[in-house]
């Protein structure tokens, strides 16, 4: 898995992904990175990817030229002889959750593109864009925090990436289920003791405990994930009854 990003601030990208998991992943190429920034492809003495807006309005928009450029710099640069899928981070976009991750996490190539001010010139959008995706209904002041938000959890599920692959399957929004609540040493803290079946050893029963947990914590804290959730009967009437109390 490559990512590329397309940016006016590679070095916000760069150092945030060098660090734990995803700074391991790189190192032990799991992951490839490649940053590159959008005012290197300027054609001005000043370096200048931004003018203002057509028809007036507030703020500055990011000119087709460069972005454009900097993607043909980038296509040229993988040469499988396939159009990678190329994600514009916009709060106008598909909100991005898991399962889209798990989607992006199989391709080879994903090209990221940044922006920031008032947004980007729409033309160039409408040439290279194939994935218009959103972080969460707020305005940020551009794309790279969402680009190393779906990276970071894209980045997980590539093989290799978390020690044991497993923790990526039966952790919150795999089977539309929250995860069940963890545990560490010590056994008692203050006057709180680990729930009893953690320490039974009792393979059977701690996978009922788990998958129960998890149905309670998602019908009290996420109901709406529980649309989708495959539940047995007995499930369904925990959830029922749970919902009854609330
Ligand atoms: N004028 C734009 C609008 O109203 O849709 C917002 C522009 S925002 C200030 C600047 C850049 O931040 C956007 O081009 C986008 O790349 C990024 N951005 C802001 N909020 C985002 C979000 N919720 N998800 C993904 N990207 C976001």
């Amino acid at each position: 898995m490559k990512f590329h990003v397309m940016t006016l601030f590679p070095e916000m990208i760069e150092n945030a992904m060098q660090e734990s998991i995803t700074g391991r992943a790189i190192k032990a190429g799991h992951i490839e990175l490649s940053a590159v920034n959008i005012r290197d492809f300027a054609e001005n003495k000043h370096n200048r990817v931004d003018d203002y807006p057509y028809g007036g309005g507030a703020g500055m928009v990011m000119q087709a030229g460069p972005v454009y450029r900097c993607y043909k710099n980038i296509e040229e640069s993988i040469k499988d002889g396939k159009n990678p899928r190329v994600i514009y981070l916009t709060p106008q976009g598909k909100t991005f959750n898991q399962s889209m991750a798990k989607e992006y996490a199989k391709e080879e190539n994903l090209v990221f593109l940044c922006g920031h001010y008032e947004g980007i010139d729409e033309r160039v959008l409408e040439m290279i864009v194939t994935d218009y995706v959103s972080i969460g209904d707020y305005v940020l002041t551009g794309g790279e925090l969402p680009a190393l938000v779906m990276m970071d959890t894209i980045s997980r599920l590539v093989p290799g990436v978390l020690n044991n692959d497993i923790s990526a399957e039966t952790e919150s929004f795999s089977d539309n289920l929250l995860e069940y609540p963890q545990y560490t040493r010590p056994e008692h803290w203050m006057d709180k003791s680990v729930p009893p079946v953690l320490l039974s050893g009792n393979h059977k029963k701690l996978a009922e405990w788990y998958r129960e947990q998890s149905v309670i914590r998602t019908a009290l804290r996420r109901p709406d994930l529980l649309e989708k959730a495959e539940l047995t009967d007995k499930e369904r009437e925990l959830v029922k009854s749970l919902l009854a109390e609330e």
